[in-house]
C-alpha cells in the first residue's frame, strides 16, 4: 500500500510516499519511495523540489496559485514517463493520504479519518493553533477537491500522543475557570516523533510497551523534550504553543511572561510584534546573531565568535535542566533518545548535553557518539 503523506504549511506543501508494506517499527529499511517540497506557494516562483527513491531530484521555478496546484503539479512530476517511482505510477497506485495537522486540541486523541465532522471539529482547533490548524486544513480541502472520496484521507496530530499527560501536568498555574473557558492548558507538539522514537527504543532494545522509561529529545529547528513512562507521555516542553520550552532555532522557549508587558512599554510594537520576536527572532539566532541552523553556530564558535558559543552553551543547558527535571519526574529512566536534524547530527552538541550528568548515571561514549550520524548505526 502507498500512502501519500502531506505536510502543509502556510506557503509550502511537503510530502513523502511511503510504501507501508514493510512494517514501519519492525524494519529499519527506508519505505519513503518519492519525497518532495514546494515552497513560495501562492507566488509565480515557487520552488519545486522533488525526487523518486535515491534518484536525482527534479528542481524548477514556476508559478503555483495555491495549494491544490502545488498537489497536481506533483501528480503530474509522479505521472511523467520521467518519473521512476518504485510502485507509483500515477494517483491510482495511492492507497491513502495521511496529512500532518498540529493541534488537535483536546478532541484528538489519536489519527482520525477525515469525515465532514472531523473537518469541523479540526476547524475549530484552529483557535488554539491560528498559524498552523489553517494551513493543514488547505491541504485537506486541496486533497478533497482533488480526489473525492476516492483514497481515504486520515489526519493525525502533532499533540495526540501527548494526550496522555495527566491533568496536574497539562494544567498551568493560572486561574483555573480560563482553562474551563478556554482550553488554556499545555498540549505539546513533536508527538509523531516522540512517539516513533521511543517505539523504536522499545524495538531495538527489546523491551514491552509497559517498561518503555525514556527522555526523547527532538532537537531540530523547533525543538522539545518528552517524558515517556511506561509508553506514554507523561510531559513534554512544548505547551499550548510551540513557543515553551526549549531553546530552539528562532523560539525563545522559556521566558518571564511578564517580559511581554515589558516590551509593550518600551515600544516595541503590538502584542502581535513581541510574539513575532519571541518565535521568529529569538533562539538561538537572537542569542548569536549569526544563524538559525545549528551547524553555521556551531562553526562561528568553533572561530572564535562569543555569542554563538553562549547561544551553544544555552541551547544545551536548557536541554540538561528538563532531562534533569524529567529524571526525578520519573523516577529516573532507562535512556535519552536524540532524534531530528541536530539531534541525530550534531555529536557535539549531544556531548555538551550530556556532560556533566554522571549524578543521574549519564556518562557519553565520545567514540560512539562521534560515529552516530543520521542513517548510520541502527
Ligand atoms: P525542522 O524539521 O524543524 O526544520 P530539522 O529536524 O531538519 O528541522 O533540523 C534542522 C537543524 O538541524 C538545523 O539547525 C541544522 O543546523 C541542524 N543540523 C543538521 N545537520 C547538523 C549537524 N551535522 N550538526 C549540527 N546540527 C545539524
Amino acid at each position: 500500500m502507498n500512502v501519500f503523506v502531506l505536510n502543509c504549511g502556510s506557503s509550502s506543501v511537503k510530502f513523502q510516499v511511503i510504501n507501508t508494506d514493510l512494517d514501519l517499527f519492525e524494519t529499519d529499511s527506508d519505505r519513503c519511495v518519492a519525497k518532495g517540497l514546494i515552497e513560495k506557494v501562492g507566488t509565480k516562483e515557487a520552488i519545486i523540489g522533488l525526487q523518486a527513491g535515491d534518484g536525482a531530484p527534479f528542481k524548477a521555478v514556476e508559478p503555483i496559485a495555491d495549494h491544490r496546484e502545488a498537489i497536481l503539479r506533483i501528480k503530474a512530476w509522479m505521472e511523467a514517463p520521467t518519473t521512476k517511482i518504485a510502485g507509483v505510477h500515477g494517483w491510482d497506485d495511492l492507497h491513502g493520504i495521511g496529512h500532518r495537522v498540529v493541534h488537535g486540541a483536546e478532541k484528538f486523541t489519536k489519527s482520525v479519518r477525515i469525515d465532514a465532522e472531523v473537518l469541523k471539529q479540526i476547524e475549530e482547533c484552529a483557535d488554539l493553533a491560528p498559524l498552523h490548524n489553517p494551513a493543514n486544513l488547505k491541504g485537506i480541502h486541496a486533497c478533497t477537491e482533488i480526489f473525492g472520496d476516492k483514497i481515504p484521507q486520515v489526519a493525525v496530530f502533532d499533540t495526540s500522543f501527548h494526550s496522555t499527560m495527566a491533568e496536574d501536568v497539562y494544567l498551568y498555574a493560572i486561574p483555573y475557570d480560563l482553562y474551563a473557558k478556554y482550553k488554556v492548558r499545555r498540549y505539546g507538539f513533536h508527538g509523531t516523533s516522540h512517539r516513533y522514537v521511543a517505539y523504536r527504543y522499545r524495538k531495538v532494545v527489546g523491551v514491552p510497551k509497559d517498561e518503555v522509561n525514556v527522555i526523547t529529545l527532538h532537537l531540530g529547528n523547533g525543538s522539545s523534550a518528552c517524558a515517556v513512562k511506561a509508553g506514554k507521555s507523561v510531559n513534554t516542553t512544548m505547551g499550548m504553543t510551540p513557543l515553551e520550552g526549549l531553546i530552539m532555532g528562532t523560539r525563545s522557549g522559556d521566558i518571564d511572561a511578564a517580559l511581554v508587558e515589558y516590551f509593550a512599554a518600551k515600544g516595541l510594537g503590538s502584542v502581535t510584534d513581541i510574539f513575532n520576536i519571541l518565535n521568529k527572532k529569538s533562539g538561538v539566532l537572537g542569542v548569536s546573531g549569526v544563524s538559525n541552523d545549528m551547524r553555521d553556530i556551531e562553526k562561528a564558535a568553533s572561530e572564535g565568535n562569543h555569542r554563538a558559543a553562549l547561544a551553544l552553551t544555552m541551547f544545551a543547558n536548557r536541554v540538561k535542566k528538563y532531562i534533569g527535571a524529567y529524571f526525578a519526574e520519573m523516577n529516573g529512566c532507562d535512556a535519552i533518545i536524540f532524534t531530528a536534524g541536530i539531534g541525530e547530527n550534531g555529536a557535539k552538541i549531544r556531548s555538551l548535553i550530556c556532560a556533566n550528568l554522571e549524578a543521574l548515571g549519564i556518562e557519553i561514549d565520545e567514540a560512539r557518539n562521534a560515529e552516530a550520524v543520521r542513517g548510520k548505526l541502527m
